[in-house]
């Protein structure tokens, strides 16, 4: 999708602080972190929201390069919250389906 800002990521028409890349998966940091350790992981492919996750491979993937990616920034031990946000009320901003890494600090329970 040429309008869409992670797409334009993944073609590197903008760049990013990247982490992370393979065939299917790319991950980056986020430019406004809520958390020491703030990063994205999202499909190379255009998916707009969870809701249009059709390849559990992918879905796999994707949580797999979550867990590996906390161990190599050194918080897999400590603890991490992965969060996807999912359209208007789960507060979705960029419809291009990602998927939240953050650690570093104490995590409060419930999310706001
Ligand atoms: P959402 O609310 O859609 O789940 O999260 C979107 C995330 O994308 C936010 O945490 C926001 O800070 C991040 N973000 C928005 N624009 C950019 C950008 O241009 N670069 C990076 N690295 N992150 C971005
Ligand atoms: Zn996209």
């Amino acid at each position: 999708m040429t309008d869409c800002l992670f797409c334009k990521m993944v073609n590197q028409a903008i760049p990013v602080d990247k982490v992370f890349e393979d065939e299917r998966v790319l991950a980056f940091r986020d430019i406004n972190p809520k958390a020491p350790t703030h990063i994205l992981v999202i499909p190379k492919q255009h998916v707009a929201t969870l809701n249009d996750l059709q390849d559990p491979s992918l879905a796999g993937h994707l949580l797999q390069t979550v867990a590996q990616i906390a161990a190599s920034e050194g918080i897999a031990d400590t603890g991490y919250r992965t969060v996807i946000n999912c359209n208007a009320a789960g507060g979705q901003e960029v419809y291009h389906l990602h998927l939240h890494l953050l650690g570093g600090r104490q995590m409060s329970w419930p999310a706001g």
